[in-house]
């Protein structure tokens, strides 16, 4: 079995957020059972340096931008590499200028990648036709369609994933012709989508499968106006439509190995982790109280992430505790957590920006991880949080509420318990959730027995890996 991923992300060449991580460590999983994946990426420049070997396959021609694909390899990844300095050969973020604003040619760098993806699966890349070609989220998700109206003869299967609809790739339907379709794809049964060229819309109807990452969102997505747009089509597409939840990098997210730690540990010795408390707290000018209740958010700075509810809410911390958090994104979201830390500094520290390091030292650190999503499609910080002994405190929604066995009575009395949830988008239910936090957190026995359970859940990729090989399975036959 052989598969085609297609990402416009992957870690740790290139990554924004969640995708990346999925895209990153998924093959690697598939492998053992049995796939051999191959990823196809845009040569970025952080890509493109960081290949350990590569060698050209075929020259492209990118709706007139010249190109060449590459065959490459980078540490383990096996990777097809669309180098086309016109297209991906500039500094900063992948998907927006110095500006702030999303390259202008996004339609055309993004187009580039699907259609690659569908010549690969068409058999046009010696050596590697493919079973299936998966593709991730919209920046992937013309393939299919290109596959479909550019394409006779051979025909791999096609599965979709979306990692989160809100992302959904709109673009002027003058695009159409421009970007190699026939004028009659722009229809409601093709790629047309509320008056745009819809990327999303066009992988949404086109593939033979669509999964997203929790069996939770999957539900929601399909609900009445819980689509964004999309869940009346959802809805006609049911039965393709599932959720696998995303696993962990679990070498890279190893508490007993991780060399970003001030002290590595595991669930034999839990009090190790005041190391990292205390590391985390001096990093965020916190007072190093080993006895303080320590919130840790690691997080896109915006309003999917619920960061407005919680700003609402740092008046209430539960006394004693205090939040350190990481993140960015909305400018006013980052100028209000910065004016709130100036405030209260010995009970709000914040830093701005991304910083793996920092992430994996707050999960070994801080005492519980805060997530109050207004959705999330499945979420990999509560996963960490779980496998660092962190207790996730989290939104009941989507991939939140697949994960986290909530500690209500009868958890606690079974003792199955490994965090804490809340109604989502509720500002009362968020702060009731911090003070039932704080109360746990005093029975130290039930405390560290959460603790104990989370570190042993299963969050790695060979449960969601062995689904993935089930479905791809499936469609090629
Ligand atoms: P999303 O993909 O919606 O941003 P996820 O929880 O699925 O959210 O994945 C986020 C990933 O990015 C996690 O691996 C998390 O540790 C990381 N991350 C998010 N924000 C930061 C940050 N400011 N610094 C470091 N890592 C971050």
């Amino acid at each position: 079995m052989r598969v085609l991923s297609v990402a416009s992300e992957i870690y740790p060449l290139v990554k924004t957020g969640g995708l990346a991580d999925v895209a990153g460590a998924l093959p690697g999983a598939l492998a053992a059972e049995g796939v051999e994946a191959r990823t196809l990426i845009p040569g970025y420049p952080a890509v493109l340096a960081a290949l350990d070997s590569h060698e050209p396959v075929m020259p492209l021609d990118l709706f007139g931008w010249p190109g060449h694909l590459l065959a490459a390899r980078a540490g383990q990844l096996d990777l097809f590499v669309i180098e086309s300095p016109s297209l991906y050969g500039r500094a900063g973020n992948i998907y927006s200028g110095p500006d702030g604003w999303d390259w202008p040619d996004n339609a055309f760098r993004f187009a580039a990648l699907g259609r690659v993806a569908a010549q690969i699966g068409a058999g046009e890349a010696a050596g590697f036709p493919p079973d299936i070609v998966h593709v991730h989220d919209w920046q992937a998700a013309l393939a299919p369609a290109y596959l479909h109206y550019a394409f006779d003869g051979r025909r791999p299967g096609t599965v979709l994933t979306i990692h989160n609809l809100a992302f959904q790739g709109q673009f002027p339907p003058t695009l159409v012709g421009p970007l190699g379709f026939p004028s009659d794809a722009y229809a409601m049964d093709g790629l047309e989508y509320y008056g745009s060229l819809g990327f999303l819309k066009a992988g949404l109807r086109f593939a033979d499968r669509i999964t997203t990452v929790s069996p939770g969102y999957a539900r929601e997505i399909a609900a009445p106006g819980g689509g964004m747009g999309f869940d009346g089509l959802l809805r006609t597409r049911a039965a393709d439509l599932s959720g696998i939840l995303n696993g962990l990098d679990i070498s890279v997210w190893n508490p007993a190995t991780d060399p970003r730690l001030a002290a590595a540990f595991d669930a034999s010795r839990l009090p190790l982790r005041g190391i990292n408390k205390q590391a985390v707290q001096r990093q965020f000018g916190l007072p190093e109280d080993a006895g303080a209740l320590l919130f840790g958010v690691v997080t896109r700075l915006t309003w999917q992430k619920g960061m407005d509810l919680l700003h609402q809410v740092l008046g209430a911390l539960p006394k004693g505790s205090q939040l350190a958090l990481l993140g960015a994104g909305e400018p006013a979201l980052e100028k209000a957590f910065t004016a709130a830390s100036a405030a209260r500094h010995t009970q709000i520290g914040v830093r701005l920006g991304y910083d793996e390091t920092l992430a994996h030292r707050m999960q070994g650190g801080c005492d519980a991880l805060l997530v109050p999503s207004r959705f999330e499609p499945c979420g990999l910080t509560q996963l960490c949080a779980l496998r660092y002994g962190a207790i996730p405190v989290v939104a009941r929604v989507g991939g939140l509420a697949d994960t986290v066995i909530d500690a209500n009575p009868v958890a606690l009395a079974a003792g199955v318990a490994t965090g804490v949830q809340f109604a989502a988008d509720d500002i009362t239910a968020l702060q009731e959730a911090l003070g039932q936090t704080a109360r746990l957190f005093r029975d130290r026995q039930a405390w560290s027995a959460m603790q104990r359970n989370g570190m042993a859940a299963d969050v790695g990729w060979k449960a969601p890996a062995a689904e993935y090989a089930k479905l791809y399975r499936e469609i090629a036959a």
